[in-house]
């Protein structure tokens, strides 16, 4: 369906031409309507499927249509997301949505002074965008006021409960206009998250995105290399080498991992940055900008990052661990295969990651694809030491099951 044939006004359809947009993403299509009509939604749609022009185009639309003596310039939308970088970049995008309409749209969030947020929000706000933390900061010292929020939205509601923000959402919540329209928006279904909706929406509509709860974009490939831990970083430098990827971005379970893969990209000469939580936030935002303007060939990144990195025309995405919990290999790779495009999830996986792809596989509803490399086997030793690990046999009673069968052979040491 086509943007211009849903009678969006004017100053909107205009930034949506200036964004390029003509026709709309399926979670748009299922959404805007909806959200124009004031209903409540619960929206299983991860990043990179537009999800945020699904509701900040027709929460724009619903103000204009309901304008409001607000002379106090208190918010009247409020959208709370989990990370500082997600509160920067959904600023960044609802301004260009918002770019030739006279609202006042701010985000605020942590790791900065809170007195320099604190003089926008006193000269007036339409549109909040925060962090949960930094909002209730905020309250706690008058800086804002939440009784006249109309629209509310929970962005990466999932994430937000995942980092233990549950009980600053509900204290927020419980400040805004209980007539207010909720939308919450979820990459992944829980029964956390099924409970906080039932607290926060009032008869609301259900929207899925794709055929499976918890899934991944449809044109990302999913590829997994076998490899033992230790020859990751060589088989990284192969493929980069190889496929002379560009703008990939690498996920790594420890800071210790991400600095030494830094190390040797640097040694050979990759330009290559690091976002990690050690990290300033200056230094995280000069990696992300220059790895955006293609300055960087690789980005490094622990988890933090995983979440609402919007970068646009990633084709690859390497997850040299895999996460630890199968949620967030979705949303690790929800930076590719955005808006239609097609990308690549490549996963390094040692034998004792195995157990993770299985549940992964049972998440994203797919078989993953394995690529075996010449030269990378996984090694014997590994094979062994894994297999020590393993709970010994019952041998003493398989025994016993074979002699009752059979004679003469011995028992069976196939795995049962
Ligand atoms: P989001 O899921 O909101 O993070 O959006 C992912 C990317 O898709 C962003 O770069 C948007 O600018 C882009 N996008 C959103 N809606 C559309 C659309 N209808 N057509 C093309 N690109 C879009």
């Amino acid at each position: 369906m086509k943007f211009n044939s849903i009678g969006f006004a004017n100053q909107i359809q205009q930034a949506i031409d200036a964004c390029g947009y003509t026709k709309m993403t399926p979670v748009q299509e299922k959404s805007i309507a909806l959200v124009r009509k004031g209903r409540d939604l619960l929206v299983n749609a991860q990043t990179g499927t537009g999800k945020t022009a699904a509701f900040a185009l027709p929460l724009l639309q619903r103000m204009l249509d309901k304008p409001t003596d607000n002379s106090f310039g208190h918010p009247r939308t409020l959208i709370l997301t989990p990370t500082r970088e997600l509160a920067e970049q959904l600023a960044t995008i609802i301004n260009q949505y918002a770019q030739f309409l006279d609202f006042n749209i701010i985000a605020t969030y942590g790791g900065v002074k809170c007195s320099g947020q604190a003089a926008k929000l006193n000269a007036g706000v339409d549109v909040l965008i925060s962090t949960p933390g930094r909002l209730i900061e905020h309250l706690n010292l008058n800086n804002v006021t939440l009784s006249e929020v109309e629209f509310l939205v929970l962005d990466e509601a999932d994430r937000m409960l995942d980092m233990g923000f549950i009980t600053d959402v509900s204290k927020i919540i419980h400040k805004t206009n209980p007539k207010r329209q909720t939308l919450l928006f979820s990459a992944t279904m829980t029964p956390a998250l099924n409970e906080l909706s039932h607290q926060v929406l009032s008869n609301h509509q259900e929207i899925r995105t794709s055929k499976k709860v918890n899934s991944t974009a449809d044109t990302v490939e999913h590829v997994i290399y076998p490899v033992d831990e230790e020859r990751k970083i060589s088989l990284f430098m192969d493929l980069l080498h190889q496929y002379n990827w560009f703008q990939v971005l690498v996920f790594t379970s420890t800071k210790r991992q991400a600095d030494a893969l830094l190390e040797t990209l640097k040694k050979k000469k990759v330009k290559a940055a690091l976002v990690h939580g050690d990290k300033s936030q200056g230094s995280r935002r000069r990696a992300l900008a220059d790895f955006k303007s293609a300055k960087l060939q690789v980005l490094v990144s622990t988890e933090i990052a995983a979440r609402g990195l919007d970068i646009e025309g990633l084709d690859f995405v390497v997850n040299y661990n895999l996460p630890f919990l199968a949620e967030d290999y979705v949303h690790r790779i929800g930076r590719t295969g955005r808006a239609g495009n097609s990308g690549q999830a490549i996963s390094f996986v040692s034998p004792e990651e195995e157990k993770a792809v299985s549940r992964i596989e049972r998440i994203i509803g797919t078989k993953i694809k394995r690529v075996f490399r010449r030269g990378y086997e996984v090694s014997q030793r590994t094979r062994f030491i894994k297999n020590a690990s393993k709970k010994p046999k019952p041998q003493f009673s398989s025994f016993k099951k074979f002699k009752g069968k059979s004679k003469g052979k011995k028992p069976s040491t196939k795995k049962r």
